[in-house]
């Protein structure tokens, strides 16, 4: 449908065959949107507009930050900041089962099944949104303000094989973590960097290096033997993500971070 919606004010559009539609939210200051998508999620429409926007790199108040995704906090920066996560599945949780036990009793294809059926759909919107409106603030100030992030390649599909961290995984919505720090990285103009999943950043010690065998998800605080640092678990984990960060970004150019000066590229000529 490129180019065959027109928007003419701030709440209303107009679509072929349909015709001239009202709004509840405010609509993009677009003249002619591109790519539009009408979709329903439970009893609402939706209406999506794909706009070209301009890059706006910020200024940043820290380099190099490590973050450690993580089941207690949503996460833990190596500057020693924690962010909380919503917990909002589990929160709406004791809500959900139950309408979703009224849907099951209810006979598919009836009235009031079907409204039991739109119940569930919109406290799954609800959740949704909240989980995304956490996440959505969190990846902005990650980029925004740090020049590198340092994350984590989760194995998300073999954790989600263990049952009880496949809640908290899905509740923290690490997938569209990822994503949206990808996004963002290039909007904001800040490097991400994602470490190598079988790096032990748990298990080493971010003071001396020094790697445990194992470290249990239930030990919340990670003891050096070696060097006797004593140090909160998904900290130390952050403080190590930092450090292969900056050492990763030492051997990458960071063209969109720092523009090399023409006069400094040019080799010179050494001297024999
Ligand atoms: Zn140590």
């Amino acid at each position: 449908m490129d180019g065959t919606i027109k928007i003419l004010s701030s709440n209303k559009l107009k679509v072929p065959v349909i015709g001239c539609l009202k709004t509840y939210e405010r609509l993009p200051v677009v003249p002619d949107p591109k790519n539009v998508t009408i979709s329903r999620e439970a009893d609402r429409w939706f209406i999506s507009f794909k706009i070209d926007v301009t890059v706006a790199p910020t200024d940043k108040i820290v380099d190099v930050v490590g973050i450690d995704l993580g089941i207690k906090a949503l996460a833990t920066l190596s500057t020693g900041k924690i962010i909380k996560g919503t917990n909002s599945y589990r929160k709406h949780e004791k809500k959900l089962a139950r309408l979703q036990r009224k849907v099951s009793r209810k006979v598919s294809g009836s009235a009031n099944g079907h409204k039991a059926q739109v119940k569930v759909q919109k406290l799954h919107r609800k959740i949704a949104n909240l989980r995304k409106d956490t996440l959505h603030k969190l990846t902005s100030q990650l980029c925004k303000n740090h020049a590198i992030n340092a994350i984590e390649d989760l194995n998300v599909s073999g954790m989600l094989a263990n049952h009880k961290l496949a809640k908290s995984i899905a509740d923290m919505g690490f997938y569209e973590f990822r994503r949206q720090m990808e996004y963002k990285s290039e909007l904001y103009g800040s490097k991400l960097i994602i470490v190598d999943r079988f790096y032990p950043s748990s298990k080493t010690c971010s003071n001396c290096g020094a790697i445990k065998d194992s470290l249990p998800l239930s030990e919340r605080v990670f003891y050096c033997e070696h060097c006797h640092l004593k140090i909160d678990r998904d900290l130390n984990a952050a403080r190590n993500l930092e450090k292969i960060g900056r050492a990763t970004a030492k051997f990458t150019p960071v063209d969109n971070l720092e523009p090399t000066p023409l006069v400094e590229a040019v080799v010179k000529p050494t001297q024999a």
